[in-house]
């Protein structure tokens, strides 16, 4: 069941470290309400003719450092409290990254494969409609999240130029796009991508080799399909991955790309067959490698790396002490609650942190978005590289503060982002400078 408490478990993260970090006492207040909430009712037409009404959010946290930036999920478990947690962790997700935007998140309450393609469709439109002006290339830029896709920011896109036209960058309003609509190369595999540089980053900086390290995903969709596949090539060795009914457990590993080959129309993995780490073609043999495992069973694993790419509040002060993984990589939002974090850090395991580890999408958005205003196309070579360059800096930037302070990755992520929100609430005079904020004198130029 979901927690009732994800913007609470924010709050806490943002308490203990603004005070770690003797932080302006203003801008614990600042970031602990968003700025502007957007509730919306959406009457879609069902296909018969029905009417079904669904609830959707947009919170925009913060841009102090730029526009809104951030996804838009459709899930049944939508609702207010958690659509404001994951728009914080925006705002601070693209301060750690320096990408110049603040935070916003929006959500439909839905369950999007119980909808044809065209209600789908309908909802999407509705939903940028009712958004209205709130939205747009220079306020607040919406991208995918859990259970949205290309397709459905293709929607989005024509449905707001429909009702705004287009003055040459329209299409800067959405990331995520099909590549055909003004996406980028390399948006797709983005989040999964970047999680696997940072750990790899992270391996380097403590001298650990990759090489056979053992992995368990939980979550198998865009973000988690992607890293595994990436992680398997690199070569790691991907014991097991789990969608959200369930998943497979294989000791001496799993064929990544069978798996992804014969995933369901609604993204599921395909459990009646067996994947062991063989050629494509052998995925029916050997159905003696291979077991099934609960999503519970699958976080305990013992493994070397434990992958949360699902939804929040999965390690939580109930099962964390159960936790067998030395690193635990969260290329969900939220997926440790602060008890479970406090608990994996007593027991010496490394978390490496959300808003750090799944930035890669919110970056290649970031590089989707100037390629639209620049009108200038990147190759993928080129995407990948300034996204590995990205990712790399703020790891290293994460790990020297880490080693500054004597804290965890996540609060170290957590003091830059602070930090850097801090400074431009104090330049934009939105909250005004104690004495150890005056850094010197404005002399005239
Ligand atoms: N939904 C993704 C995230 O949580 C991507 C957001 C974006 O690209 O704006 O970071």
């Amino acid at each position: 069941m979901k927690d009732a408490n994800t913007f609470a478990s924010f709050i806490a993260t943002l308490e203990k470290v603004a005070s770690q970090m003797g932080a302006h006492p203003d801008i614990v207040k600042y970031l602990s309400v968003p700025q502007r909430v957007i509730q919306v009712e959406l009457p879609v037409e069902k296909d018969d003719g029905s009417i079904e009404i669904f609830h959707g959010y947009r919170v925009q946290h913060n841009n102090a450092r730029g526009p809104y930036k951030g996804g838009v999920r459709f899930h049944p478990s939508v609702d207010i409290d958690e659509v404001k947690a994951l728009a914080a962790w925006m705002s601070l997700k693209t301060a750690v990254m320096n990408l110049p935007y603040g935070g916003a998140k929006g959500g439909v309450t839905v369950d999007p494969h119980s909808l044809t393609d065209r209600e789908l469709q309908r909802l999407s439109r509705l939903f940028v409609e009712r958004l209205g002006p709130f939205i747009g290339p220079t306020t607040d830029i919406p991208a995918p999240d859990v259970n949205t896709n290309a397709q459905i920011m293709a929607w989005f896109a024509d449905e707001y130029m429909r009702l705004n036209g287009n003055d040459g960058h329209a299409e800067a309003a959405f990331t995520g796009k099909p590549v055909a609509l003004g996406g980028s190369l390399g948006r797709e595999e983005a989040t999964g991508h970047g999680g696997l540089v940072v750990l790899l980053e992270y391996l380097k900086a403590t001298g650990k080799n990759p090489k056979d390290m053992t992995v368990a995903v939980q979550g198998f969709g865009n973000v988690g399909s992607h890293f595994a596949h990436l992680a398997d090539k690199a070569g790691f060795r991907i014991v097991a991955v789990s969608d959200s009914e369930g998943g497979l457990y294989y000791k001496d590993g799993c064929n990544v790309e069978a798996m992804i080959q014969s995933l369901t129309a609604g993204g599921k993995l395909e459990k009646n067959i067996c994947y062991p780490k063989k050629s494509v073609t052998d995925v029916q043999d050997d159905m003696n490698s291979c077991e099934p495992i609960s999503n519970k069973n699958l976080l305990e694993l013992d493994v070397d790396i434990l992958v949360p790419a699902a939804v929040e509040n999965q390690l939580t002060e109930d099962n964390a002490n159960n936790i067998k993984a030395s690193i635990v990589l969260e290329l969900a939002n939220g997926p440790t609650t602060p008890e479970a974090d406090q608990v994996l850090n007593d027991n010496n395991i490394t978390v490496i942190p959300d808003i750090l580890a799944n930035a890669g999408g919110v970056t290649v958005s970031y590089f989707e978005w100037t390629q639209n205003l620049q009108n200038l196309y990147w190759s993928e070579e080129e995407v990948n590289t300034k996204l590995d360059q990205k990712m790399r800096t703020a790891m290293q930037e994460v790990l020297q503060t880490k080693k500054d302070y004597a804290c965890t990755l996540r609060e170290a992520a957590y003091r830059l982002a602070v930090g850097r929100l801090q400074d431009a609430m104090l330049l934009r005079g939105w909250i005004h400078p104690r004495k150890e904020d005056q850094n010197g004198k404005v002399n005239g130029d």
